[in-house]
């Protein structure tokens, strides 16, 4: 079996506990064996990258961006391979994942060129022979914790705004997807960081290696933390993070409303639908959560919709042609999962389609292949009322929930009454009714005639309410969370002058009375 080493300052370091990472698709293929650092090694890795951060974050920008380019290329070289590699871990479609890791290279070539602005501002000062201006620092050490749905594109939203303004970095991969994290690596190294630059500390979660990192926190090793993955999680990053006065990076979960209204392309909206609720097996957390339907169209939509989940294709995405969506990423997630049609039923929700896990005896005509060789779960689909549990939580999973609303106002409330706002979407030709939706949706992102799904590399990338703390990825945006501000006064007139108390405020003149013309 082959056997996978921590990354601490540039060499390979063994653990004493270790992890298995399986084909998602195929559980009895072992991909590799994976460390668990301890905290010890966690210490080490912060400790290398504090001191590499002290070379790294007074090169040069433009030089740094010499890397980033570096790392893309290196990336753009083995795309078909680490797609295949990604897709047999995790489980997402060929398709998907050569978009994960293109989006990783689209991320470099932006931020390759980011190194030759990095701009700071000249400032006009209030006082003669001054000059004002302001600069992007880079914070220090970055602790960095991700989810598995995106092995690629995700990390690389952090690392690479990170790297690009100066940071160094230990990373915690997901243990859904720790090869494709560790290629993905050693990609990163190729390109040309120094040693101790990027740290790579594989283990689990909670109790493990990723609630550790946090920890470290509170022991002064990281300057600042960036996390993908639940809300819950994320929540308690932030209060070790609050506690330490930083600001973390959280990018949460989500529940995204996808409204189609009464105009709407019909064809258009179910295919939008679909793959919003479908699509990477609704394992997104930009996938749609509720569809919310105007009145009108319900019925059209519903049967339309049924038909198109009846005709999916289901299976091993690397075995298997046209599949639509493979299987779990890892069991807890179908447990999860498998636990939302007691809380459905519960609620007096109505069941239109759906098995559970697709098993020889409870099959799915659309799967093909061996269903027994992993977690696949059959598309479930739930007509749904606002308030039921299955219509405000996140389920991760392949299923979605119709709810029927009465007009643009009655679509706008619903969709915003869940406590998650990421992403969201209307189908809609009405031009008004697109507009209400823009201005009143709570998220961070809206797609209008578009699934709720799907990201730019230099598109602000984020959520609102119970889906982040407001900080942003991708684009100029991110740099905010990779910098402070520093705002330098210079001073040249050789004396002491006070800003406030020296200032020369003009005096105005003579109160001019314009009624004195007319009189
Ligand atoms: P998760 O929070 O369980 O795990 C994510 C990462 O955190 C993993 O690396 C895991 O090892 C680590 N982790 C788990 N518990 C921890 C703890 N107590 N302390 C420190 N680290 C811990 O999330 P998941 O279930 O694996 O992933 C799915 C979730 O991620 C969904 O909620 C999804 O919406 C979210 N997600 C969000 C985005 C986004 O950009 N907003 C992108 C992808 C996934």
């Amino acid at each position: 079996m082959k056997q996978f080493f921590n990354i601490i300052n540039g060499k390979e370091v063994k653990s004493s506990k270790t992890f298995l990472s399986r084909n998602s698709s195929n559980l009895s293929d072992v991909i590799g064996e994976f460390p668990i650092a301890d905290k010890d090694q966690l210490r080490d890795a912060c400790r290398a990258a504090r001191a590499a951060f002290t070379v790294w974050g007074k090169t040069p920008a433009p030089i740094r961006g010499e890397v980033i380019g570096n790392i893309g290329r290196a990336i753009a070289r083995e795309k078909e391979t680490l797609s295949q590699l990604l897709s047999r871990e995790m489980g997402k479609t060929l398709k998907e994942a050569r978009g994960d890791v293109q989006e990783a290279i689209d991320t470099c070539y932006f931020f390759q060129s980011e190194g030759r602005r990095l701009y700071g501002q000249t400032v006009p000062s209030e006082m003669r022979n001054k000059e004002l201006t302001t600069y992007r620092r880079p914070i220090g050490v970055v602790g960095i914790v991700t989810a598995g749905n995106f092995p690629v594109a995700v990390p690389s939203w952090k690392i690479i705004p990170a790297l690009i303004t100066g940071n160094t970095i230990v990373w915690k991969p997901s243990e859904d997807s720790p090869a494709t994290s560790y290629a993905f690596s050693k990609l990163l190294e190729e390109g040309g960081l120094p040693d101790g630059v990027l740290n790579v500390v594989f283990g689990l979660g909670a109790d493990s290696t990723g609630a550790e990192l946090v920890e470290l926190m509170d022991e002064g090793l990281l300057n600042k933390f960036a996390f993908t993955g639940s809300t819950s999680v994320g929540r308690k990053i932030g209060e070790i993070a609050g506690r330490n006065l930083m600001h973390p990076t959280l990018e949460l979960g989500g529940k995204n409303p996808l409204v189609v209204m009464r105009d709407a392309d019909l064809e258009n909206a179910v295919s939008g639908a679909l793959w919003a609720s479908f699509g990477t097996g609704g394992q997104r957390c930009t996938s749609a959560g509720n569809i919310i339907l105007d009145a009108p169209i319900y019925e059209e939509f519903k049967q339309m919709f049924l038909e198109r989940v009846k005709a999916i294709t289901i299976g091993d995405p690397i075995e298997q042609d046209g599949v639509l969506y493979g299987p779990f990423i890892n069991e807890r997630m179908y447990n999860t999962w498998l636990e939302h049609y007691d809380w459905g039923k519960a609620d007096g929700a109505v069941l239109l389609h759906g098995t559970g896990r697709i098993t020889k005896d409870a099959p799915f005509a659309g799967f093909k292949g061996d269903p027994s060789l992993a977690f696949f779960g059959s598309p479930t689909v739930w007509e749904a009322k606002r308030g039921m549990k299955i219509f405000q939580t996140e389920v991760f999973g392949p299923t979605i929930n119709l709810v029927k609303v009465d007009g643009i106002e009655e679509a706008i409330e619903t969709a915003n009454a869940v406590d998650f706002g990421l992403s969201s979407a209307i189908y809609t030709n009405d031009r008004q009714w697109a507009h209400s939706f823009k201005d009143a949706i709570q998220a961070g992102m809206t797609s209008i005639n578009n699934s709720t799904t799907g990201a730019e590399a230099h598109m602000p990338f984020g959520g609102i309410k119970g889906s982040g703390n407001g900080t942003r990825e991708s684009g100029i945006w991110v740099l905010d969370g990779y910098t402070y501000w520093h705002g330098v006064n210079d001073d040249v007139s050789g004396k002491l002058q006070l800003a406030q108390m020296d200032t020369e405020y003009p005096h105005a003149r003579a109160a001019f009375d314009v009624s004195s013309l007319t009189k």
